[in-house]
């Protein structure tokens, strides 16, 4: 679903004119669809109609108070990765009980919190991850509800960066390592092995690599069956790519298709974590521009977002379309979108063919995952707003940063 339209010129998303978003609330700014949000939830539910599945949002792509309140009454649940986003869901009115906690390393007052809250899962990923676990729990008088993120050596064809499941990632635990890690985590007093997990990357538009970690990874849970060790939940990660320029994206049904295939009849729930493809297309970066430069060969449109705000491109060489709130009339020129950071990687699009005047402003599409979510303060720069719009209102969900707040935690030194 796009919520994104044009009428006489102006792009407007669901029924507000972006142009009075920036009016009312300044820019640079982030921008929600809650339609799209919800649309892009119920492709997911509808896929896995008549299967025991749970799906969890993977609250890293977008951890804004309102976004996973909106998840939340939908009835999802989260895949987190840190104390500080288990402590967003239970703000923004998530179930516990519908809580996963991945990541490659966990502290000890993590754990106790998660232990605490009563969550659903812990992700495993290492055999000392297994000890300290159990160790807590038994601290704690309580048992650890585990699984195991196996890593299946399966190449997602994506960006290095979001590949995880090959075998030299720093991701879970060695294919070949699992079974004995199942026998050990099954014989602590403190953990109670509840399922089996992998997540091979992310922006995948093949599905035939998910099916293909699916497969071995059910190898295993048959097994571990066969040694006596019981799984109850096979999680299959996230992944599912999205579409930023002109890639063939599958709907949530084609993309499970093969997984749901291979998992047929099978008694065990089925999680997964999306993340990605549940907030990038609902949402957008708006911008204005500040300064054009026309210059030898190359010119500038200076935006007031630069990279604190939106880093994909500059971390990964991510395309980001990039759209003119009110079209004007006549040809455009290429422009290099760059933002006021003292970097020459300081750029959110490269040879954009735009028709510019300075105070115009600009939509960079897809922008709703990993967007403000790895948004930083470099150059002390307050970071942006964020609107979620529903229907003809938008609220905004997130006041812009004040410089002050930038420096608040620090102090000179005494005398
Ligand atoms: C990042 C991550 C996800 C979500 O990935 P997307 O590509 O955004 O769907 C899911 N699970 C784990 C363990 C992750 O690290």
């Amino acid at each position: 679903m796009n919520p994104l339209q044009r009428q006489q010129g102006a792009l407007r998303i669901e029924d507000i004119a972006l142009a009075d978003i920036a009016a009312r609330f300044g820019t640079p700014c982030y921008v929600y669809s809650r339609a799209a949000l919800t649309a892009a939830f119920e492709d997911y539910r509808s896929a896995l109609a008549g299967r025991n599945a749970l799906i969890c949002f993977a609250v890293k792509a977008n951890s804004n108070l309102a976004v996973l309140n909106v998840f939340a009454r939908l009835g999802a649940g989260f895949d987190i990765v840190s104390g500080g986003e288990l402590a967003r869901v239970m703000a923004a009115g998530g179930d516990p009980a519908r809580v996963v906690f991945s990541g490659v390393s966990k502290t000890e007052m993590e754990m106790e919190q998660a232990l605490d809250l009563g969550i659903r899962c812990f992700n495993v990923e290492s055999a000392s991850e297994l000890e300290r676990l159990d160790a807590v729990a038994g601290r704690l008088g309580k048992v650890a509800p585990v699984s195991l993120r196996v890593n299946p050596d399966v190449d997602p064809k994506t960006h290095p960066y979001i590949s995880t499941g090959l075998k030299t990632s720093k991701f879970g635990v060695p294919f070949e390592d699992a079974l004995a890690l199942y026998h050990r985590a099954a014989a602590l007093p403190h953990l109670r092995v509840e399922g089996i997990d992998c997540h091979i990357g992310s922006q995948i538009l093949d599905p035939a690599p998910a099916a293909e970690a699916a497969g071995k990874i059910i190898g295993l849970v048959d097994r571990l069956a066969a040694e006596g060790i019981a799984i109850h939940h096979i999680d299959l990660g996230g992944g599912k790519g999205i579409r930023y320029r002109d890639e063939a994206v599958l709907s949530a049904a084609e993309y499970l298709a093969p997984l749901l295939q291979i998992t047929a009849g099978r008694p065990e729930q089925l999680l997964f974590e999306p993340g990605r493809s549940l907030v990038g297309n609902a949402g957008l970066l708006l911008t204005r521009v500040e300064v054009l430069k026309h210059g030898e060969g190359k010119n500038f449109a200076v935006v007031d977002a630069a990279m604190n705000d939106l880093v994909r491109p500059a971390l990964y060489d991510a395309w980001h379309d990039i759209q003119p709130v009110q079209s004007r009339p006549g040809p455009g020129q290429p422009y290099e979108i760059v933002g006021p950071v003292c970097e020459s990687g300081d750029f959110l699009g490269h040879d954009r063919d735009l028709a510019l005047a300075e105070g115009d402003l600009l939509a960079i599409l897809s922008a709703g995952a990993y967007g403000m979510t790895m948004s930083s303060n470099y150059n002390s720069r307050p970071r942006a707003a964020e609107v979620m719009v529903d229907g003809a209102s938008a609220h905004l969900v997130r006041r812009r940063e004040q410089i002050s707040e930038l420096f608040g935690q620090e102090a000179i030194l005494p005398g």
